[in-house]
C-alpha cells in the first residue's frame, strides 16, 4: 500500500512526488507516456537538447522558485528574444522600440507612444472585451494586424474577437530597446535539458511508464490511500457534462546540414498563410558546437481523442464547464486535482511548481 498514487509525471506530479518523499511518504507515480516529464521532456538528438513538446524557457520573478528549480539543474543565462517573420520581413518581439522603429520609423518613446495613442483611439477608454480589442488597446491596429491576428488565429483556431483578453497580456509592451520576451527577474534554460530535473525529483521513487490510470482505474485506486491526479479533469469524470476544448500541436522535426539555420531559437510566423506558428532551432537554447542543427515547426490543431491536450481554451464557455467539473472534484475525498490539465489553466512552469507547493499543505 502506497500513501499516494500520483497520476502523471509532469512537473506538477514530480514536484508533489519529490516533496512527499522528502516528508517520508511512500509514493507511486504512473505515467501513460513512455517517458517522464510531461511536456517539459527534452531528449538529445545529434548532440542537441531537443524540446520534444515545444520550446520551454524557465522564467520567474520569485527568488524562492528560482532557487527551488536550481536545486535540480544548472541554468544558463539564456534570454528569450524571439523574432517575428511576417511575409518575409523580420520584426523584433515582444513589442518594443525596435518593433516600433521597424514598423513606423519612430525612434523615440514619445513618437512611438503618439503613434499607438492615435491607433488605439478606436477602442478608447472602454474595457477590452476580447483578445482583438485588448491587442488594439495595447499596441494599436498595425501591430495587431501584422504581428498578432494571424499568429493568434492559427494558434487558437478561433477569431481573435472570440478569445479571452488575458492571453495577449502575457506579452510585454515596452518603450525601451529591449527584446527580452519576459519581464521576470530570473530566466534561463537548464544546461543539459529539462529531463534531468524530473529525473532528480523522482529519484528513488517508483515510476510505472506506459501506464494509463483509466486502464485499470479501480485497481490503481486500491494501491494508495490518496490519489494526486494531474491529467485532464473532464476525462476523469468520463466527460459527464461534455468535453472541454483544448488546442493540440503537431511537431515536425527536421535535421538540417548546417550549423545555424535561423540565427535564433524562436522565429514566429505571424501571417495566416504560413501553416505553422513558429520554428524552433533547439541548439540556440543550450548551445553546442555541431555541424548540424535540429529545427521543429509547430502546427496548431484542434484537440481530438488520442492527441495530447496542450493548451486549455479558456473562453467563458469552457471556463463555465470547467467550474462544473471542479464542483464535482470537491466531492472526491481522497483525490487531489492539480496542474495544467486538472486545473484547466494556462500555467507556466514556475506557476505549476508554486501551485504544487501550495497544494501540498492540504494533501498531507
Ligand atoms: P503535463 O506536463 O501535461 O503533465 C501531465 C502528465 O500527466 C503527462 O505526462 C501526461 O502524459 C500524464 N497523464 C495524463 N493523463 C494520464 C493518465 N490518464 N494516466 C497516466 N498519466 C497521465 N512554460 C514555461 O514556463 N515556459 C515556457 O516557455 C513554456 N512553453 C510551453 C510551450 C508549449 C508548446 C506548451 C504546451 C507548454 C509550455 N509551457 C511553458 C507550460 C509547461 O509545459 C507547463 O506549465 C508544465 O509542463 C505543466 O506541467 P503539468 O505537470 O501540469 O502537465
Ligand atoms: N502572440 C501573437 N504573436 C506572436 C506571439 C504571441 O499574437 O508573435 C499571442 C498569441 O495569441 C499567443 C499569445 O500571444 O497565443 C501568448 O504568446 P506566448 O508566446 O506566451 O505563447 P506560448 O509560448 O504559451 O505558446
Amino acid at each position: 500500500m502506497y500513501d499516494y498514487l500520483i497520476v502523471g509525471s509532469g512537473l506538477y506530479g514530480a514536484t508533489c512526488a519529490y516533496e512527499l518523499k522528502k516528508r517520508g511518504k511512500k509514493v507511486l507515480v504512473i505515467e501513460k507516456r513512455e517517458h517522464i516529464g510531461g511536456n517539459i521532456y527534452t531528449e538529445k538528438m545529434h548532440g542537441i537538447q531537443v524540446h520534444r513538446y515545444g520550446a520551454h524557457i524557465f522564467h520567474t520573478n520569485s527568488k524562492e522558485l528560482w532557487d527551488y528549480i536550481n536545486q535540480f539543474a544548472d541554468f544558463n543565462r539564456y534570454t528569450n528574444s524571439p523574432t517575428a517573420n511576417y511575409r518575409g520581413k523580420i520584426y523584433n518581439l515582444p513589442f518594443n522600440m525596435n518593433t516600433f522603429y521597424q514598423l513606423w520609423g519612430t525612434s523615440t518613446p514619445q513618437q512611438a507612444m503618439a503613434k499607438i495613442t492615435e491607433q488605439r483611439a478606436e477602442i478608447g477608454d472602454r474595457k477590452p472585451k476580447n483578445l482583438e480589442e485588448q491587442a488594439i488597446s495595447l499596441v494599436g491596429r498595425d501591430i495587431y494586424e501584422i504581428l498578432i491576428k494571424g499568429y493568434t488565429e492559427k494558434q487558437w483556431g478561433r477569431p481573435a474577437s472570440e478569445l479571452p483578453a488575458f492571453i495577449i497580456k502575457r506579452l510585454p509592451v515596452r518603450f525601451t530597446y529591449d527584446n527580452n520576451y519576459f519581464n521576470d527577474r530570473f530566466q534561463g534554460i537548464p544546461i543539459g535539458g529539462y529531463t534531468q530535473i524530473v529525473e532528480k525529483m523522482l529519484d528513488g521513487i517508483e515510476v510505472r511508464l506506459n501506464t494509463d490510470y483509466f486502464a485499470e482505474r479501480s485497481d490503481h485506486n486500491a494501491l494508495a490511500k490518496k490519489v494526486i491526479y494531474s491529467g485532464a479533469i473532464d476525462r476523469y469524470f468520463d466527460y459527464r457534462y461534455g468535453k472541454l476544448e483544448y488546442r493540440s500541436l503537431r511537431f515536425e522535426n527536421e535535421v538540417v546540414d548546417t550549423p545555424n539555420i535561423q540565427g535564433n531559437a524562436v522565429v514566429n510566423y505571424t501571417d495566416k498563410e504560413v501553416p505553422y506558428t513558429r520554428i524552433i532551432e533547439h541548439k540556440h537554447f543550450d548551445p553546442v558546437e555541431s555541424s548540424r542543427s535540429v529545427i521543429t515547426r509547430e502546427y496548431p490543431v484542434e484537440w481530438q481523442d488520442g492527441m495530447e491536450p496542450y493548451y486549455p481554451v479558456n473562453n467563458e464557455q469552457n471556463n463555465a464547464l470547467y467550474r462544473r467539473y471542479r464542483e464535482l472534484s470537491k466531492a472526491e475525498e481522497k483525490v487531489f486535482f492539480g496542474g495544467r490539465l486538472a486545473e484547466y489553466r494556462y500555467y507556466d512552469m514556475h506557476q505549476v511548481i508554486a501551485s504544487a507547493l501550495k497544494d501540498l499543505q492540504s494533501m498531507l
